[in-house]
């Protein structure tokens, strides 16, 4: 049938053209979907807001504070900062070789390499380290259903740690609105990926414990809670 060859249906509903020559990157998605899956790492992935982050942020402060260990904390994430600045290919896990081995696989390190160290040199160690952490509790209090995936989780860690910097977003000029337009500049997915791997190595187990404590200490306000109310509670009743 003429004009159907490539031709396809994406899981969205939307039909959308294959490339009939491409040999690989055929692509079951549309245009929209594959840049979502680009930034989100799914198409079923909702973003994580700045606002969801920032709020277990303060609760980390908060506890690390009350615990007083704010010094012991900084520290070991200024350690961990300073320690992904000396990452190279070498630390990443290699693909395994498979006598076809593709030579750019080299290529997806160095920039995730390039990139971390680019967003690294721009933003405070402690802040970035607290961002990651409370994204590792974002996991642990919403589950599955806020990240769809692996990938999502991992997508949205790596856009969290990114949006740190100014350097992740391009800039237009918006003429109708008078002002400069900011955009979320997406690296290839594999790039991400890289990325990701290199933050969950070197915070997985700082992120174990802030997990942790975040969990100990809502424990803690449950009793404290039941305490009250089973003190109080007579004394209100009538
Ligand atoms: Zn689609």
């Amino acid at each position: 049938m003429k004009g159907s060859f490539g031709a396809r249906v994406c899981q969205c509903g939307k039909p959308f053209h294959a490339n009939p020559f491409a040999s690989t990157w055929v692509s079951n998605y549309c245009e929209a979907c594959r840049k979502r899956i680009k930034r989100h790492g799914d198409v079923r992935q909702t973003p994580v807001r700045k606002g969801e982050v920032r709020e277990i942020v303060m609760r980390l402060k908060r506890l690390v504070k009350q615990t007083r260990q704010q010094e012991q904390v900084e520290a070991v994430f200024r350690d961990i900062g300073s320690r992904l600045l000396d990452v190279t290919t070498d630390d990443l896990t290699q693909p395994v070789p498979n006598g076809k081995q593709k030579p750019w696989a080299n290529l997806w390190m160095t920039c995730a390499i390039d990139e971390l160290q680019r967003v690294i040199g721009d933003i405070d160690a402690v802040q970035s380290g607290l961002v990651i952490a409370a994204m590792f509790v974002l996991q642990q209090e919403k589950g599955p259903p806020r990240f769809v995936s692996d990938d999502g989780f991992r997508f949205q860690l790596v856009r969290m740690w990114r949006s740190q910097t100014t350097l992740a977003f391009g800039s237009t000029y918006d003429a109708k609105r008078d002002k400069a337009i900011g955009w979320y500049k997406d690296l290839p997915a594999r790039v991400t990926r890289h990325l990701s791997e290199i933050l969950v190595t070197a915070y997985g187990p700082v992120a174990g414990y802030m997990t942790t404590a975040v969990r100990k200490d809502r424990e803690r306000q449950a009793v404290f809670r039941a305490k009250l109310d089973a003190a109080f509670r007579p004394l209100v009743t009538d």
